[in-house]
């Protein structure tokens, strides 16, 4: 019984997700018709336009990728992994984004961890999305700290930013399909954390407060 409910609830939250789809993609779609039709009538070509009409097939484009990702996870593949490594890799991929927007991404000291079984690329998806999510709260630069912790069971990564932080009357929003207050933003990249870290046993949390900076908590098991 737990699983059919299990089943009906992911049934509830897809038919969530795709009347949210349709919904985000309605917006850049009307817009693209407009521009068309206005191109269609009016004498003179203008070209001012097509760099607006590119942004909003580029912002469908972006919408359904992500989406692709939540509702079609590859089969996931879990590896004994070292995870120092996974780390070091997304940190060295975002390290020029980061020092574009003033940005520095911070590592402290880590001790030996032992190989951990996960799947790499799902792993390197949710530190990218959280770091880049970090940088993109400090639009005026500052510093994103990774730090590691273990515990009996757990294997805990913590990323700290500077930024702007959650306002309360946000908090219980963030995560939610589509729920985003960036003008660029999907609101889908916590979902995935969400999903993925769930997929892993493990936990995914947030401590935020307004104007205080940002805290997220990745948590792995062990075995
Ligand atoms: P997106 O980044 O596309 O907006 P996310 O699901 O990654 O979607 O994040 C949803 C929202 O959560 C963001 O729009 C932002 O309001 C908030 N948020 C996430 N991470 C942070 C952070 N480190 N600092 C402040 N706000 C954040
Ligand atoms: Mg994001």
């Amino acid at each position: 019984a737990e699983e059919m409910l299990r089943n009906s609830d992911r049934l509830a939250v897809t038919g969530q997700l795709a009347a949210g789809l349709a919904h985000e993609i309605r917006n850049p779609l009307t817009a693209l018709k407009g521009f068309i039709q206005l191109l269609q009538t009016s004498a003179n070509e203008n070209k001012a336009y097509y760099p607006i009409m590119l942004n909003e097939l580029e912002r469908i484009n972006l919408i359904v990728n992500e989406f692709l990702l939540l509702s079609k996870p590859r089969e996931a593949n879990f590896c004994d992994t070292d995870i120092r490594t996974v780390i070091d890799h997304v940190v060295t991929l975002l390290d020029t984004e980061a020092i574009l927007n003033k940005v520095q991404l911070v590592m402290e000291d880590m001790e030996p961890i032992p190989p951990i079984r996960c799947d790499e690329n799902q792993m390197k998806q949710v530190f990218v999305n959280v770091l880049k999510n970090a940088i993109e709260a400090m639009p005026d630069g500052g510093e994103v700290t990774v730090r590691t912790e273990s515990s009996d069971q757990f294997f805990k990564v913590k990323i700290t930013d500077q930024g702007s932080g959650i306002p309360e009357e946000l908090i219980s929003r963030i995560g939610q399909p589509f729920f985003t207050t960036k003008a660029n933003g999907t609101g889908l990249g916590l979902m995935i954390c969400h999903n993925i870290m769930e997929t892993h046993g493990g936990t995914f949390s947030i401590e935020s407060k307004a104007g205080a900076g940002t805290t997220v908590e990745i948590a792995l098991p062990f075995s």
